[in-house]
């Protein structure tokens, strides 16, 4: 077994701590990873967010066997392969049943882009039709959902993101859980109104002239 780079680690543990923290992840229902070369870091099963340590991380190689972590990887390493094999610009993957995105899930066939923060998704967010947990045909229907896109709700089940780190897959899913929210607020006073391509150009037009990153907002900058 070869050690796991530990700037990588950090970050992982970091994030799941974060994930448990702002209520994303209540207890083991959720996983995290992110790659490395063609390797990836996974959280094992069963693991509690918020007490997530380094010793319940695998790594496992781009055909999905363990190199390194005695524990077994998540119910749903499946999904994350799949993504890192299609989807060259995902440096890690976060999968939640955070609760505003897994109602909502339960609920539409997509999430309208409603607030210029969505861009960081990709727009709109699709659900992803409904297959049992860890299995070969949810990992493809998720896909599908992640066409062109960053996140994607899982009917009745959760929502997944991906970004190029776990701080900035942390952020998206935050932007996502935000957005559920305040989709489902909005629909209670009447139908949410849903930006138009050429306001989502302009947002995309003043992203780049301010350069502002969109998963990663500059402290102390307000938007
Ligand atoms: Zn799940």
């Amino acid at each position: 077994m070869q050690a796991m780079p530990t700037d990588v680690v950090r970050e992982l543990v970091a994030t799941a701590h974060a994930a448990a923290a702002t209520g994303l992840v209540v207890g083991t229902v959720g996983n995290v990873s992110a790659r490395i070369g063609d390797h990836f870091l996974i959280s094992a099963s069963g693991t509690r967010f918020d007490s997530l340590s380094p010793a319940q991380l695998c790594e496992l190689d781009c055909d999905g066997n363990v190199v390194a972590g005695t524990l077994r990887p998540s119910s749903e390493t499946g999904l994350h392969r799949a993504i890192y094999r299609s989807r060259a610009e995902a440096g890690a993957i976060l999968h939640t049943h955070a609760p505003w995105s897994t109602a909502l899930a339960c609920v539409l066939d997509e999430l309208p882009c409603i607030h210029y923060q969505m861009l960081a998704l990709g727009g709109a967010v699709r659900v992803a039709p409904y297959r049992c947990f860890g299995t070969d045909e949810l990992a493809a229907v998720t896909l599908a959902a992640l066409e062109g896109r960053r996140a994607a709700l899982m009917s009745n089940h959760g929502a997944i993101v991906f970004a190029e780190s776990p701080a900035a897959a942390f952020e998206a899913m935050q932007v996502l859980e935000f957005a559920c929210r305040v989709y489902w607020r909005a629909a209670q006073l009447g139908m949410p109104r849903v930006l138009d391509p050429q306001q989502w150009q302009e947002v995309a037009a003043q992203v780049q002239r301010l350069g502002y990153g969109v998963t990663h907002p500059r402290r102390g900058r307000g938007r």
